[in-house]
């Protein structure tokens, strides 16, 4: 069947072009849906990428997808900016269909959907999402010039983004569920130290209010249940994100959470040709370059897959 690829790739972070440059490299013409959203993955919403090999001044999250994109299509790989919607993906034959409605078959898939934000789940948040309500501080911190910020969580990546925020808040208050951060000690270390950092311990959001814009937040202690408003414009939620993996849930295994599973030493999923890398699969190290690697060893799984079925 003349129209059906040998691989398809759905998602353009360091998985999906990673897997993209290996698999155009070995001559399977794989073909790569972007998504319409997120091009190019989390990284297009950061600044200075510091650790990824390769790059002893740090590189510009954007600058390093931009290149691992052109790299992608230098060596033949092609692009569609779209979404994927649906996917059957039991069978020999994989069927993918995107956004527009267009239908795309191949032998073999490599799914690289990543991680997504994950919500608070509190009155106000959708309503407000934008209105002073967001998940990524390098996109609109410099909204935030001089008013006081919020920042929800107490992982790594609330506290980068506690540190990234603090150059434009006049305050910066982190929402801290527990006693203690989560957060690498490098990064705890950062931010406790940061004059403009303060840290609401014990303690969740229990609404975010305001009419037009955020006003405030109501906080509760969990520890003496006593609830606090605190006056705040900005709310930045940095609480984990969630494998979006709802396109495949019904046809690969997943775990409890919701990642997909793969065959240990391998990225291989429960169906045959079907392979899965990058944040999608993995909440231990979720970095960009163990995101690069698993997207590398899905793409030689891929290879090996095809190479089998002579
Ligand atoms: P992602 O980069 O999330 O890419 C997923 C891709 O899938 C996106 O392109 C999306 O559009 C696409 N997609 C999803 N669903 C569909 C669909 N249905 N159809 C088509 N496409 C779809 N890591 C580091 O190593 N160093 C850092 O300094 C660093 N800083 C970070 C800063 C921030 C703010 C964030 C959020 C993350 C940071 N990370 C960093 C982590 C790193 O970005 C991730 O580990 C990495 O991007 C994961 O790569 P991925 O390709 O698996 O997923």
């Amino acid at each position: 069947m003349s129209d059906v690829r040998e691989v398809i790739i759905i998602g353009s972070g360091p998985t999906g072009y990673t897997a993209a440059v290996y698999t155009a490299r070995a001559n399977l013409a794989p073909l790569l849906f972007t998504g319409a959203v997120e091009a190019g993955g989390a990284l297009m919403n950061t600044t200075e990428v510091e650790n990824f090999p390769g790059f002893p001044e740090g590189i510009m999250g954007p600058d390093l997808m931009m290149n691992m994109r052109a790299q992608a299509e230098r060596f033949g790989a092609e692009l569609v900016e779209e979404d994927v919607v649906e996917v059957d993906l039991t069978g020999p034959i994989k069927v993918v269909k995107d956004a527009n409605g267009d239908e795309y078959r191949a032998k073999a898939v490599i799914l690289a959907m990543g991680s997504g934000y994950r919500r608070l789940g509190v009155p106000g948040e959708d309503r407000l999402s934008g209105k002073g309500v967001s998940w990524c501080a390098t996109c609109d911190g410099f909204f935030f010039r001089n008013k006081g910020i919020a920042v929800i969580g107490g992982g790594d990546s609330a506290v980068e983004e506690a540190t990234f925020l603090s150059r434009f808040g006049e305050t910066v208050t982190m929402i801290v569920r527990r006693d203690a951060l989560r957060a690498s000690k490098i990064m705890a270390a950062r931010a406790e130290a940061d004059p403009k950092i303060s840290i609401v311990w014990d303690s969740v959001v229990e609404t975010i209010n305001g009419d037009n814009t955020v006003s405030s937040i109501t906080v509760r202690n969990v520890k003496t249940d006593e609830t606090t408003e605190l006056p705040v414009q900005g709310v930045f939620v940095a609480i984990g994100h969630d494998p979006r993996s709802a396109l495949v849930r019904g046809q690969v295994d997943l775990d409890d959470a919701g990642y997909v599973l793969v065959k240990p030493g391998s990225q291989e999923t429960n169906l045959p040709g079907v392979f899965a890398a990058g944040d999608l699969v993995d909440h231990t190290y979720r970095q960009a370059i163990t995101a690069a690697g698993t997207g590398c060893a899905a793409a030689l799984d891929a290879e090996r897959y095809l190479a089998s079925l002579g």
